[in-house]
């Protein structure tokens, strides 16, 4: 089959590699009929991530149709349209019963890898690294979903994959960063970076119950975006992000504010400069936390600061001082996109939410490596693509 897969840093090839098979009873065989370019994959792209290996497919946004199923998958069959979550979850372990996907204790074969780079034990993700589990990722023509019977959510209605290929990801996501703020009724929330995340988040925060929403970013296209989603927007360019969100918020600051940006943030230098940084300290300090340096202090006192934006390493500097003494509240994580699966269908399927709007580019997936360059590059107004295969 033809797959997208990782050569290096700034290097992703479109590879004839061996179909997917069958390897365990709990696994299913999806055809890839759309799939995404995510934030995250920028990571890999990057080359911050550790343990990726040449040849490695790529790609964790993927919907299609079930071709086969293992002997003890029973909830899907053969025809069926998924739509499959990033995170692999075993369904029944002590994270997975309390709903905390990303915390599954049995999908990553190499949790002790990540164990001993990160000091914890992640679910198994797909196509992202061997300390992940090192699972082929679905910008692909097929995937192997391993524990079937949990993930891929159904769509039984009508609706196009762009409708619906967001669950398996930026929707959850976005959600689950404005869910984790604890938003009350009528509080401002604001949200830095206005990438695909960040206008899910802006558009959760509104369903949440904000009353107002402040997002903050330097592309026009994507500040336009959240306008779009009425969003007051902010330049960090232009303008100094601080004090105008004082200024908007009468001194106080505004009361949730999100991590939609995470390690690839601009204001420190070169990613080359960073990326630097982190080999040199060999995964262990990195001094990337620049946005969330400042959703620190821009939060109102004992207000939260929920981070969604994904950070590679395992210290950071981070200004702990005026966090307590502001008595702030930090929630953050992988989400536990199985969790949102039905409740968040349930949303597009009523007609309340279409996610699509992100789409800006749609190509073959022969063209995957040009769309992963604009996408990081943000030409041409790319702010989400789709890849057909
Ligand atoms: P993206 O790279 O398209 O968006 C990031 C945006 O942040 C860009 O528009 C960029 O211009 C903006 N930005 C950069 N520096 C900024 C600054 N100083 N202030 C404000 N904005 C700034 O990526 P995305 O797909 O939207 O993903 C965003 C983050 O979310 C990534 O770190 C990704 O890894 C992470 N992510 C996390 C999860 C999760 O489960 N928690 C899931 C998906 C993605
Ligand atoms: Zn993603």
């Amino acid at each position: 089959m033809k797959a997208i897969c990782w050569h290096g840093p700034r290097d992703v090839r479109l590879d004839r590699v061996p179909d997917p098979t069958i390897l365990d009873p709990g696994d299913a065989i999806v055809r890839v009929t759309a799939t995404a370019i995510c934030g995250s994959d920028l990571h890999l792209f990057d080359g911050v991530m550790p343990t990726m290996k040449t040849g490695d497919v790529l790609g964790h946004e993927a919907m299609g149709e079930v071709v086969e199923v293992g002997s003890a998958v029973t909830r899907l069959r053969k025809g069926d349209r998924v739509v499959v979550p990033f995170v692999i979850a075993c369904g029944s372990c002590f994270f997975c019963k309390r709903g905390e996907h990303t915390g599954c204790d049995v999908s990553n074969p190499n949790a002790h890898i990540a164990r001993e780079l990160m000091g914890h034990s992640p679910a198994g993700l797909f196509g992202y690294s061997h300390m992940m589990g090192g699972f082929w990722g679905g910008q692909a023509q097929y995937l192997r979903v391993p524990f079937a019977e949990v993930g891929p959510v159904k769509i039984e209605s009508g609706l196009r994959d762009e409708q619906v290929l967001f669950l398996s990801d930026i929707f959850p996501t976005g959600y689950f960063a404005a869910e984790l703020c604890g938003i009350e009724r009528g509080d401002t929330v604001a949200v830095w970076g206005c990438g695909p995340v960040g206008q899910m988040a802006i558009r959760s925060a509104w369903m949440l119950g904000a009353g107002r929403v402040v997002a903050i970013d330097r592309v026009p296209e994507r500040l336009r975006m959240a306008e779009a989603g009425k969003a007051e927007t902010i330049n960090f360019e232009e303008t100094r992000v601080y004090e105008q969100l004082m200024d908007l918020t009468r001194g106080r600051g505004p009361d949730r504010c999100i991590d939609a940006v995470g390690c690839e943030a601009h204001g420190l230098g070169s990613v080359d400069a960073l990326m630097d940084k982190v080999k040199a300290a060999m995964m262990l300090t990195t001094d990337r936390a620049y946005v969330l340096r400042e959703a620190i202090m821009c939060c109102r006192k004992f207000g939260t600061v929920s981070i969604s934006g994904v950070y590679v390493g395992a210290v950071d500097k981070l200004p702990i001082g005026p966090a307590m003494n502001k008595g702030l509240t930090f929630r953050m994580g992988q989400t536990p996109v199985q969790r949102y699966l039905q409740p968040l269908l349930a949303k597009i399927e009523a007609g309340e939410f279409d996610p699509s709007f992100v789409v800006t580019h749609r190509l073959p997936l022969e063209q995957g490596p040009e769309a992963y360059k604009m996408f990081r590059d943000k030409q041409d107004g790319c702010i989400k693509v789709v890849l057909r295969p």
